[in-house]
């Protein structure tokens, strides 16, 4: 079982760490029921978590109405 950190834009994998690392359980379990419900996702047997890369938090800052258009809260 893993966690893969994946941005939500492009789909790049960020990282990904297995269970038995504390920290990223840690920093999950930190993540509010919302939070969790929107950017934690089960895949088989892994989780994704979905994240935003340099890049594109970098896009999105420079041109937030672009991605605004893409999200699917209402
Ligand atoms: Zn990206």
């Amino acid at each position: 079982m893993a966690v893969v950190y994946q941005c939500r834009s492009c789909h790049d994998v960020l990282a990904t760490f297995y269970k038995h690392d504390s920290r990223i359980m840690q920093s999950l379990s930190a993540l509010t029921p919302d939070e969790a419900a929107e950017m934690v996702e089960r895949r088989g047997d892994d989780l994704v978590v979905w994240v935003l890369c340099e890049h594109c938090q970098a896009a999105y800052e420079a041109h937030p109405e672009l991605y605004e258009l893409e999200s699917p809260l209402q």
